[in-house]
């Protein structure tokens, strides 16, 4: 018999362990479930825990370090990375918007949310005493806490990963400035370092399917079976899927016409093997050649352009995963009855462009993200769990945006610098 596609299994623990968790609470096992099953979702979540700050320094550090042969063509470098910030700050925006309007996870009554928030209220207790603290504290505060004191400190929290980030970045940029043949053995230890994370994370993500079923199993027995849960996640579905439509459909499209001069018509025509691979590997790395034959050939990119915008964006430009991550987050608060207030949606920005930065491009690449976030804004695991399962049809999604971003990104470059050819006239 052929093997199940992971994903397929996921969605099949997820279905299984809302069925255990609605018998759980209709013949009074809840004590059982919340005994015996519930922890395997937590060790899974541990799991994925235990590799998020191996993940995030090394993916940074190679990331960044790889930027060495852009900064010596500084212009078009410059040009990319801003670039590739501006549109995941815009998709992100999007993402925000659209979850604060939507609001997803507020179908729960209000005592319920109060019930829930007071069920898996100790972080969220902790965060508000902080939140008042940083009242009192000077407003540079938050760039001080940015700078560790101690590296190893700054590891042995989750909560701190933006010091973990702000260590990699200087790690990275101290050996972009160093010459190649004293950093050639690290770079190689970090290029080994990076599949073998790569590796573990797809181990850990073998274990999906009892992860989410144990997880799922818990939640509901946590929630008493609530039924409001299936329109809360409906919705959220409906939040992402509008978010990544709007980017495919309306903003490339639109910055192509204004930019490059490339007609929606050509944009689709050229842009659609590469979606479509993308969709179904979920894995902007893998479908980074497809990527490279579309752009060089459809939309007249040139080689040297091509080649190192496209390679950069599928390790730091995720728009589609940035808009996702953001509406979770904020999707997981509102189910637990979190108000986010202006100041905690600009840490969401700044803390997704990072994450978003620090994903790799592989399939479900953005949940150990996702949690990083989640820790940093003391939002409550648990709701990952809510999440998880219907994850694999939106990373299909989100990686099919993440591939078109970056081919805009790189025939705007191409444009700028006089190496679009359109219409194929200009020997390449
Ligand atoms: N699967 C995505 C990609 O490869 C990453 C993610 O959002 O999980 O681009």
């Amino acid at each position: 018999m052929k093997k199940l596609a992971l994903w397929i299994l996921i969605l099949i623990g997820m279905a299984l362990g809302v069925l255990w968790g609605l018998i759980s609470v209709h013949f009074g096992w809840e004590k059982f479930t919340v005994m015996w099953v519930k922890p395997w979702g937590t060790m899974f979540l541990n799991l994925l825990k235990l590799i998020a700050v191996p993940l995030i320094f090394v993916s940074l550090v190679k990331g960044i370090s790889s930027l060495k042969d852009i900064s010596r063509l500084s212009r078009i470098g410059l040009k990319t990375i801003g670039l590739y910030v501006a549109t995941t700050v815009f998709a992100i925006t999007v993402g925000l918007i659209l979850v604060n309007s939507i609001k997803p996870g507020n179908v729960f009554p209000e005592e319920k949310q109060q019930e829930y928030k007071e069920r898996f209220g100790a972080d969220i207790l902790e965060r508000e005493l902080e939140a008042r603290k940083v009242k009192e504290q000077s407003p540079l505060q938050f760039i001080v806490d940015i700078i560790p004191e101690n590296i190893v400190n700054a590891a042995s929290n989750n909560a701190n990963m933006l010091q973990i980030i702000f260590f990699a970045i200087l790690f990275a940029v101290a050996m972009i400035m160093l010459p190649e043949s004293k950093t050639e053995t690290v770079a190689g230890f970090f290029d080994g370092l990076n599949d073998i994370i790569l590796k573990i994370i797809d181990i850990i993500m073998k274990t999906a399917p009892y992860g989410v079923f144990a997880l799922m199993a818990g939640l509901i027995v946590d929630f008493s079976g609530d039924k409001d849960i299936f329109t809360a996640l409906g919705l959220y579905m409906f939040t992402v899927i509008l978010a990544l439509l709007l980017l495919i459909i309306v903003f490339y499209p639109l910055l192509n016409i204004i930019f490059t001069k490339i007609n929606v018509k050509k944009f689709y025509k050229g842009m659609l093997p590469t979606q479509l691979v993308a969709f179904s590997t979920s894995s902007s790395a893998a479908t980074l050649p497809v990527t490279m034959k579309q752009c060089t050939e459809e939309f007249g990119v040139s080689k040297g352009v091509a080649n190192f915008v496209l390679p950069v964006g599928v390790t730091i430009n995720m728009d589609g995963t940035s808009a996702y991550i953001a509406i979770a987050a904020v999707f997981i608060a509102q189910v637990f009855g979190i108000s986010l207030g202006l100041g905690d949606q600009l840490v969401i920005v700044l803390m997704v462009l990072m994450a978003s930065i620090g994903a790799p491009g592989i399939p479900g690449g953005s949940i150990v993200m996702l949690i990083i976030v989640l820790n940093t804004l003391g939002l409550p695991e648990a709701g990952l769990a809510l999440i998880l399962g219907v994850d694999r049809p939106l990373d299909m999604l989100r990686t099919a945006v993440n591939v078109t971003g970056d081919s805009t990104v790189s025939a705007m470059v191409a444009k700028s610098e006089g190496e679009l050819d359109i219409e194929g006239i200009i020997e390449k």
